[in-house]
């Protein structure tokens, strides 16, 4: 039985990755989201972190529209999500941790400010806001991934955890 709580919860994620809000995912979602993050972090699109940005935003969508686009017509519409990518990615969180990772950490090489290869909390909840979390929820989800506590976070907890997050266990 398919529950009205996993049934929110997957509007939630399509809302996450539908960043334009038109009632679908294309490239425009993953390269719009690509062009905020460098705004919000005062990064050029053409200097080498800018530019590892876009090749992993449109790798992350060459990934995701090539699990859920049943069609072809270059749009993941809220059937092929639920249908395609959220049952398929959730039998295998590896795949989309594959098909994330490049985009995710391009974007904690322009999150990491002062360059030590490793962002802190403040930084994480700046670049969940960017991707349309709300304020409290950005915060929290941030803190909750620094578990030592010592107000870092490790690439590798962000990668499993967006991936749990996207791939919503029943
Ligand atoms: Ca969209
Ligand atoms: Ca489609």
């Amino acid at each position: 039985m398919v529950s009205s709580e996993y049934e929110r919860r997957i509007a939630t994620r399509f809302a996450g990755f539908d960043q334009d809000g038109n009632g679908y995912i294309d490239r425009q979602d993953f390269s719009g989201a690509a062009k905020a993050l460098l705004a919000e972090f005062g990064t050029t699109a053409r200097s080498d972190k800018g530019q590892a940005l876009f090749i992993g935003a449109e790798a992350f969508w060459q990934g995701m529209a090539g699990i859920a686009d049943r069609d072809g017509d270059q749009r993941i519409n809220r059937d092929e999500f639920v249908n395609g990518a959220v049952k398929r990615l959730r039998d295998n969180p590896e795949r989309f941790a594959a098909i994330a990772r490049p985009f995710l950490h391009a974007a904690l090489q322009i999150a990491d400010g002062d360059g030590d290869g490793s962002v802190t909390v403040e930084e994480v909840g700046r670049v969940l806001r960017v991707l349309g979390a709300t304020p409290s929820i950005a915060d929290t989800a941030a803190a909750a991934l620094d578990a030592d506590a010592d107000g870092r976070v490790a690439e590798d907890e962000i990668v499993v955890a967006f991936a749990q997050y996207f791939t919503v266990p029943e």
